[in-house]
């Protein structure tokens, strides 16, 4: 690793000890190395198949106008929607492990991630909030309660006409938690990321484009939040400084608008499987000394 990422992977180590509120934001650059293709990178499913994109933004006006067929759709065997039933069978990798290393220091407060994989969870982390949703879960659309996914067999239902799927609590139409291109944040999940954005002092963000939205608001409502600070001047006196509350760290392969816009504070650039165990490293160090 270069000696600049060295340099960075130290005071992101020395930052998050130093820190009392820290959390993590997370996107699909985090899982690529579990196998599972990011939507904008390089070997990004939307870089590789555009037409895929254009039409993931049908699916919530099709499940909205005809849920029966937007399910027996999404069911068929060619359906992009084949590819996160898959998400089980993947791993986590170095990536994850570390952040939930830091949850474990007492560093890490939170995980907001924006991956439907449940990877943060298996790889150990407890306080996961899944902003996007999970693909191994149902939601209701009218009440909003949750179910796993396999308590359902949806081939079944679809061979007895019964799609789509129902709530058990209130016969509400359930799609997939996973939110959907146009679909709004679920409200849980989005006040509770609020009030993490308020409430840190240091955010580590990992593997994002940071340019889906709202998502990508949280770090920019984070780095809105200024405190005011007393300091001692050398002649004795006292002087009140306006300073950034946050300190918005990115570890990110490319650069992303938090980069350029300077909302982030600095960017470690490299891949988050290398890049999160070395800080993790430099953490314990310090911890121990
Ligand atoms: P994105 O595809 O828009 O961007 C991923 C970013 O991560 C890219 O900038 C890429 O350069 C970078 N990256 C790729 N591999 C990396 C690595 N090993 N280390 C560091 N950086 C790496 O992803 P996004 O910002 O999360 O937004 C896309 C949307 O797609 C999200 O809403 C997410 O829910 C969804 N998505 C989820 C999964 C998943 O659950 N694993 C997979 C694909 C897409
Ligand atoms: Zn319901």
């Amino acid at each position: 690793m270069q000696n600049r990422a060295e340099d960075l992977i130290k005071r992101a180590a020395i930052d998050s000890v130093d820190s009392k509120y820290a959390i993590a934001l997370t996107g699909a650059g985090i899982s690529t190395e579990s196998g599972i293709p990011d939507f904008r990178g390089p070997d990004g499913i939307w870089t590789r198949h555009p037409e895929a994109e254009r039409e993931a933004y049908e699916h919530y006006g099709e499940l909205l106008r005809d849920p029966e067929a937007h399910w027996e759709k999404i069911l068929e065997p060619d359906s992009i929607f084949s590819e996160f039933d898959k998400f089980g069978e993947y791993a986590p990798n170095p990536g994850h492990y570390a952040l939930a290393r830091l949850e474990k220091l007492g560093i890490l407060k939170s995980t907001i991630t924006q991956n439907a994989d449940g990877l943060h969870q298996k790889a150990g982390s407890r306080n996961v909030i899944e902003y996007h949703g999970s693909m191994a879960k149902l939601r209701c659309m009218s009440c909003g309660s949750r179910f796993d996914r396999k308590a359902f067999d949806l081939e079944e239902l679809k061979g007895e006409g019964q799609l789509p799927p129902r709530c058990e609590k209130c016969n509400g139409v359930l799609k997939y938690d996973g939110v959907y291109f146009r679909e709004p944040i679920p409200s849980d999940v989005a006040h509770l990321s609020l009030e993490e954005a308020w409430k840190c002092d240091l955010m580590l963000i990992c593997g994002t484009s940071a340019v889906v939205y709202p998502f990508a608001s949280l770090p920019r409502t984070a780095r809105q939040r200024r405190i005011e600070k007393e300091r001692q001047t050398e002649t004795g006196l006292y002087a009140v400084e306006d300073i950034q509350a946050v300190t918005i760290i990115e570890a990110n392969a490319d650069l992303t608008p938090l980069t350029y816009e300077k909302i982030s504070g600095y960017l470690i650039q490299g891949r988050t499987g290398n890049v999160l165990p070395h800080i993790v490293e430099e953490v314990e160090r310090i911890m121990v000394r």
